[in-house]
């Protein structure tokens, strides 16, 4: 488990993550939190691919379909956890 602490509207809010659960749009191992929060991985969080290309319309549609697919009212199915940032609210 790693930990990550977003600035909140509240204040500091700090979340235990498990960093090898999958990512809800490119589905493998988020490695480290976003911006985007605990379930979406730097560098879906950036549209890109793990090898630092930016994502093709096709790779932003598969992203779409897994986060529609891995995701239920804004959260994701496989950690419980928020996948926006809590301090983008
Ligand atoms: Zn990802």
């Amino acid at each position: 488990m790693k930990s990550v602490t977003y600035q909140t509207p509240n204040g500091p809010r700090t979340i235990e993550y498990n960093e090898n659960a999958p990512c809800v749009m490119c589905e493998l191992p988020v490695v480290s939190a976003s911006m985007g929060g605990t379930a979406v991985c730097p560098w879906c969080d950036c549209g890109k691919n793990r090898d630092g290309t930016k994502w093709s319309g096709e790779d932003a549609a598969r992203a779409a379909r897994n986060y529609q697919k891995n995701t239920r009212d804004g959260v994701a199915i496989n950690q419980g956890e928020h996948p926006d940032c809590p301090a983008g609210t």
